[in-house]
C-alpha cells in the first residue's frame, strides 16, 4: 500500500520527468497526443487485475459482469462514432489490430499489395523485417515522382500483375486523403481484400473532417491513441457480418490471451469523447493548424534555403517537410528544432538520398498542441517557430523564449 514514490523513487522520478518534458515542450510527433485525465484514470484502475478472455457474455472466467458493462461500451460506442456494424476492441496496439487482421483473411505466402514504407507506408503493411514482410508475399505501391501522390494507376497495374489476396490502404506519413472508392473498385477488379489502416487519421474522420473510409473496406484498423486522443491501443472494424467472427477468433485465442479490460474502458472514455462537440472543434483546429504550418512553411524566406512542403501542402493532421535541397538534413534539422523545445521527428521523403537513420524530412504534426488548446493565433506563432529556427541557426535564444511563453500559457495536466 505504499505510493510509487515512496515503493520505486526511480521509477517515480523518471515518470515525473517525463511529465515535465511534455510540459515545458511543444509536441509535434504526428502520432501523439495527451490522453485526457479520465482516460488516463480508467487506464489506471483495478480493470487492470481483471482475466477475461473471450468476449462479453462468453468468456472463459468467472467474474467478468462488471468487464463486460465496459467492453461493451467501448464497441457500441466506437461502431457508433465510425458508422461500422462490428468491433473488436481487444487488439493491444494498432500493429496487433494488422495482425489479427492479415492472421484473419490470410494464410502465409499469400500476396498483400501495401504502400512503400519509405513513401509512407506503416512497417506493418509489408516492410521485410516486420511479421507482414516474413509471412506474406509483399508488393509495394507508391507515390508518384512527380508530385508526391499515391499512384493509383500503379496500384491498379499492379494489383492485375499480382494478384493480391489484400490491399491495405493507410499511411503513416502521407498529407492527403486516399481515394477509398478506386481502392475499392480495384480490389473488386482482381478480387482482393480491401484493408484501411486508418491509424493516422481516425480522429479527423470521427469529426466528420477526413471521408469516412468504412463503406469502401471489408475492414478498417486503426490505433486510439493518435489523433482519436484515447490510450494506447488498436480497433478493428468491418461491415462484413461474415468476417466478423473470423476478426474475433484471429484476436483471440489467434494472437493475443487476455484482453487489457483496463486500457478498453479507457478506449471506451476516448470514444465517448470523441463524439463530442469539442472533440470536433479539437480536430478542426488541428486540422487548421497543420495547414498553417505548410503555409509558413512554403514562405519565400523558407523556399530560399531550400525548404520545401511535400504536395504543396496538408488535408490531415500532419506536413512533411521536403529537404532534400537543402543544408540541412532531417537529423540536423531535428536536432535544431529540439535545441529550441519543438519536439518532431525526421523522416525520410519519397526517393530519399540520404540513408534512413538521418533522412532529409520531417514530419511535423498538430493534434498534441490542438489537445492543448492551441488554436489559429498559437499554431500561428509555432509555424513561425518552426520556419524562423530552420532558417536562421542565430535567433534561437529568442526562440526558445517564444516556446516558453507558449508552455506557460497553456499549462498541461494543472491537476497533476
Ligand atoms: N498503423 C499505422 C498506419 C501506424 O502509423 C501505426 C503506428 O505508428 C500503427 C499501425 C501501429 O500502431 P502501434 O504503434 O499501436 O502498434
Amino acid at each position: 500500500d505504499q505510493s510509487l514514490a515512496e515503493f520505486d523513487p526511480e521509477i517515480h522520478a523518471a515518470v515525473t520527468a517525463e511529465l515535465g518534458r511534455q510540459r515545458n515542450t511543444l509536441e509535434l510527433i504526428a502520432s501523439e497526443n495527451f490522453a485526457p485525465l479520465a482516460v488516463m484514470e480508467a487506464q489506471g484502475s483495478v480493470l487492470t487485475n481483471k482475466y477475461a478472455e473471450g468476449y462479453p457474455g462468453r468468456r472463459y472466467y468467472g467474474g467478468c459482469e462488471h468487464v463486460d458493462v465496459v467492453e461493451q461500451l467501448a464497441i457500441d460506442r466506437v461502431k457508433a462514432l465510425f458508422g461500422a456494424g462490428f468491433a473488436n476492441v481487444q487488439p493491444h496496439s494498432g500493429a496487433q489490430a494488422n495482425a489479427a487482421t492479415m492472421f484473419a483473411l490470410l494464410d502465409p505466402g499469400d500476396t498483400i499489395l501495401g504502400l512503400d514504407l519509405a513513401h509512407g507506408g506503416h512497417l506493418t503493411h509489408g516492410m521485410r523485417l516486420n511479421y507482414s514482410g516474413k509471412l506474406y508475399d509483399v508488393v509495394a505501391y507508391h507515390v508518384r515522382d512527380t508530385d508526391f501522390v499515391v499512384d493509383m494507376a500503379e496500384v491498379e497495374r499492379l494489383a492485375i500483375e499480382h494478384r493480391p489476396k489484400l490491399i491495405v490502404a493507410g499511411w503513416s506519413a502521407y498529407p492527403l486523403h486516399l481515394d477509398f472508392a478506386e481502392f475499392r473498385r480495384i480490389a473488386d477488379l482482381v478480387g482482393a481484400y480491401l484493408m484501411v489502416d486508418m491509424a493516422h487519421f481516425a480522429g479527423l474522420v470521427a469529426a466528420g473532417l477526413h471521408p469516412n473510409p468504412v463503406p469502401h473496406a471489408d475492414v478498417v484498423t486503426t490505433t486510439t491513441h493518435k489523433t482519436l486522443g484515447g490510450p494506447r491501443g488498436g480497433v478493428i472494424l468491418t461491415n462484413r457480418a461474415d468476417l466478423a467472427k473470423k476478426f474475433n477468433s484471429a484476436v483471440f485465442p489467434g494472437q493475443q490471451g487476455g484482453p487489457l479490460e483496463h486500457v478498453i474502458a479507457a478506449k471506451a472514455v476516448g470514444f465517448k469523447l470523441a463524439a463530442s462537440d469539442e472533440f470536433r472543434d479539437r480536430q478542426r483546429r488541428t486540422l487548421d493548424g497543420a495547414q498553417a504550418i505548410a503555409a509558413r512553411l512554403s514562405a519565400d524566406d523558407v523556399r530560399a534555403a531550400g525548404i520545401s512542403v511535400l504536395t504543396g501542402g496538408t488535408q490531415v493532421h500532419l506536413v512533411l517537410v521536403d529537404l532534400r535541397h537543402s543544408e540541412l538534413d532531417g537529423q540536423q534539422a531535428e536536432d535544431r528544432l529540439h535545441s529550441v523545445g519543438l519536439t518532431v521527428n525526421r523522416n525520410a521523403v519519397p526517393f530519399d538520398p540520404r540513408p534512413p537513420m538521418v533522412s532529409s524530412g520531417l514530419r511535423i504534426g498538430t493534434p498534441a498542441l490542438a489537445a492543448r488548446g492551441f488554436g489559429p493565433a498559437e499554431f500561428a506563432e509555432v509555424a513561425d517557430i518552426i520556419a524562423t529556427a530552420l532558417v536562421d541557426d542565430s535567433v534561437l535564444d529568442g526562440l526558445r523564449d517564444r516556446v516558453e511563453l507558449l508552455t506557460t500559457k497553456f499549462p498541461l495536466y494543472p491537476e497533476l
